[in-house]
């Protein structure tokens, strides 16, 4: 028996859970949530799964499907989703332990202490349900990869009602012989295709694959780390970002206090440009901008906080478009006669880039905009950061002190680990 359990809650069909929270006449109605420009479903319940709605599944293919079997078909609203996720989260942090928001509709709960983790588990579903209406699946097991695998099984099993806890070596194979290789977290196609060659074509092959070597050679430390999790051992510790960032926040102190907008407006244009950079370099976009200027609060000056967020309709990589609302943000926010000592900005609410790869044409990121960023980055790699930049940025080193410290490698910037929207 494993002690230290660790949960992952996963929002069921997230978006079209949403949905149904402000109209429970489509309780047990099949839902779809169509991308941009109300391109293809994203996003499907049960009932919709099972008129055979494929993910990504083009709308003017499905139209008449969707009419003759009264699906109910809803366009994207993600001022909503962000919404209720943060209502989640937020439950999430007050009932559990310790919380690690993974995406705006799943996080992991740290169980270490819980003397009866199925009956937290299953307590805390219901809570979640009945205090904001969002049906979650929750997976216990001892390390991350086992309770992804462990929520999938949940979703599945009717008997499991939403609730799978493998906290046995018993169990735990159990679940691994039923998990094909390619559904495994973290195992991608390719990996899953090289995976197979190596005769492992189930979860629980690769759990009992003897050569760790050959593992580690052709998988990297991360496939070697991904057996160990198979066989109970952490090795994607609480907390520890895994792969990709929640959030990315650039900020610094000023060497010279900063008075005017002008002033402002280009620092933060440089802050929102290196995160932005980062963003696409984990192939993420941000669904939320937020910008804030602050004096210093050890002189007996006059004080002020400026602050400023937006949460976006569409999820955007795009620096010039980051830069556009930042701009705005500090124009509704900025007062005049003050001596600003440290400003910063940060973008949060990631997705996938992938999830959007399927809406590419809509106004959201058009494919020019995805060439023009990626043009531009190939050129700051090859010849140096900052050789294209936008000119909101600024032009030249006298402008602002500022400018000076950009050119140094360290900025302050600090990685935050959970979702704060
Ligand atoms: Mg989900």
């Amino acid at each position: 028996m494993y002690k230290n359990l660790i949960g992952l809650v996963d929002c069921n069909s997230f978006y079209c859970s949403c949905e149904r929270i402000f109209r429970p006449d489509l309780k047990n109605k099949p839902v779809i949530v169509l991308s941009n420009n109300d391109g293809c479903a994203i996003a499907r319940t049960n009932e919709a799964k099972t008129l055979g709605i494929e993910m990504g599944a083009p709308y003017f293919k499905i139209k008449n499907l969707c009419e003759k079997k009264n699906v109910a078909v809803f366009s994207t609203n993600f001022s909503l989703y962000n919404n209720i996720s943060d209502r989640v989260m937020r439950l999430l942090k007050k009932e559990c332990p310790e919380v690690e928001v993974y995406s705006v509709d799943e996080a992991f709960i740290d169980l270490s202490g819980i003397h009866n983790p199925e009956a937290f588990s299953r307590n805390l579903k219901d809570l979640i349900y009945k205090n904001i209406g969002i049906p979650v699946s929750i997976g216990v097991a001892p390390t991350k990869v086992l309770s992804k695998d462990a929520n999938k099984i949940g979703k599945k099993s009717k008997k499991a009602n939403g609730v799978v806890v493998l906290d046995s070596n018993r169990y735990i194979d159990i679940a691994l012989e039923r998990t094909k290789i390619e559904d495994l977290w973290g195992v991608g196609r390719a990996n899953a295709e090289k995976m197979r060659s190596l005769g492992i074509k189930k979860a629980i092959d690769l759990k009992t694959y003897q050569n760790d070597k050959q593992i580690r050679k052709v998988f990297s430390i991360l496939g070697l780390r991904m057996k160990k999790e198979l066989e109970g051992i952490k090795c994607f510790p609480f907390n520890e970002l895994i792969v990709k960032k929640k959030e990315i926040m650039c900020s610094r102190t000023f060497g010279d206090s900063v008075f005017s907008i002008i002033d402002l407006k280009r620092a933060i244009s440089n802050y929102i440009s290196n995160a932005a950079k980062k963003l696409r370099d984990q192939e993420s976009k941000c669904l939320k901008v937020s910008v804030f200027a602050r004096t210093n609060s050890f002189k007996s000056t006059p004080q002020y906080y400026m602050y400023g967020e937006r949460i976006l309709t569409n999820p955007t990589s795009n620096t010039l478009k980051l830069i556009n609302i930042a701009h705005e943000l500090i124009d509704l926010n900025f007062r005049d006669g003050f001596e600003y000592k440290k400003a910063g900005a940060k973008i949060s609410s990631f997705m996938d880039q992938q999830e959007y790869q399927i809406d590419l044409l809509d106004e959201a990121d058009t494919l020019a905009n995805e060439k023009l960023m990626k043009a531009i980055d190939a050129i700051n790699d090859r010849e140096g950061e900052k050789t294209i930049k936008s000119l909101a940025c600024g032009t030249d080193d006298q402008a602002w002190k500022m400018n000076r410290n950009f050119k140094s490698p360290r900025y302050t910037t600090s990685w935050g680990e959970l979702f704060l929207f």
